[in-house]
């Protein structure tokens, strides 16, 4: 009975810890899952590589709109494991006390490569305009990358993150597929 006590102890202890720096990393714009970095360091590099290249592209299209030298430095963090991802059902994030913006596993395991971009676009909106807004970083996103990947992208995040298709979600796609019929209209297409 007594080593039950100490397995308990121990236990919540670990998790404490862990859930402390889960929370420490995102105030300091750090990598909250550390800890598995070492089983998983290369893959890690080569997807951050990627959206780091993904990064300086969009960076480079924002000329006289965004300041760009701030732009090249946002750094994109894969996050495997993160209790925030797990309780709030949220596949990239960031905030505004740094440059970092994280993307988790999760994310790039089931989304196309448009959709991540615009997952990926719409976290650098909201660093460049120091902003919440989440209609306006969809519209930059969809300026960037596509309104259809944004479109695909939301409708997808129900089943993914077993969460009913909600009227927020069909808020944004709502508002994606306006953005798109104004895009069609001004292209004169
Ligand atoms: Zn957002």
């Amino acid at each position: 009975m007594k080593n039950f006590w100490r397995v308990l102890l121990v236990g919540i202890l670990v998790v404490y810890i862990i859930l402390t720096a889960d929370v420490a990393s995102y105030i300091l714009g750090l990598r909250p899952d550390a800890y598995l970095l070492p089983f998983h360091y290369q893959q890690t590099k080569d997807y951050e590589n990627k959206f780091k290249i993904e990064t300086a592209s969009i960076c480079s299209q924002i000329k006289h709109r965004y300041n760009e030298k701030e732009c090249a430095t946002i750094r994109p963090i894969v996050v495997w494991v993160s209790f925030f991802e797990k309780i709030e059902k949220i596949a990239a994030w960031t905030f505004p006390f740094h440059k970092s913006i994280y993307l988790s596993k999760k994310l790039i395991d089931n989304f196309t490569e448009s959709e991540l971009k615009f997952a990926l676009a719409h976290e650098i909106w909201h660093q460049l305009a120091n902003s919440s807004d989440e209609f306006l970083a969809d519209r930059f996103a969809a300026e960037m990358i596509s309104a259809d990947s944004g479109i695909s992208f939301y409708g997808r995040i129900p089943k993914i993150y077993g969460i009913e298709f909600n009227w927020y979600l069909k808020l944004k796609i709502k508002k994606l597929e306006e953005f798109k019929a104004q895009q069609k209209i001004s292209s004169g297409s």
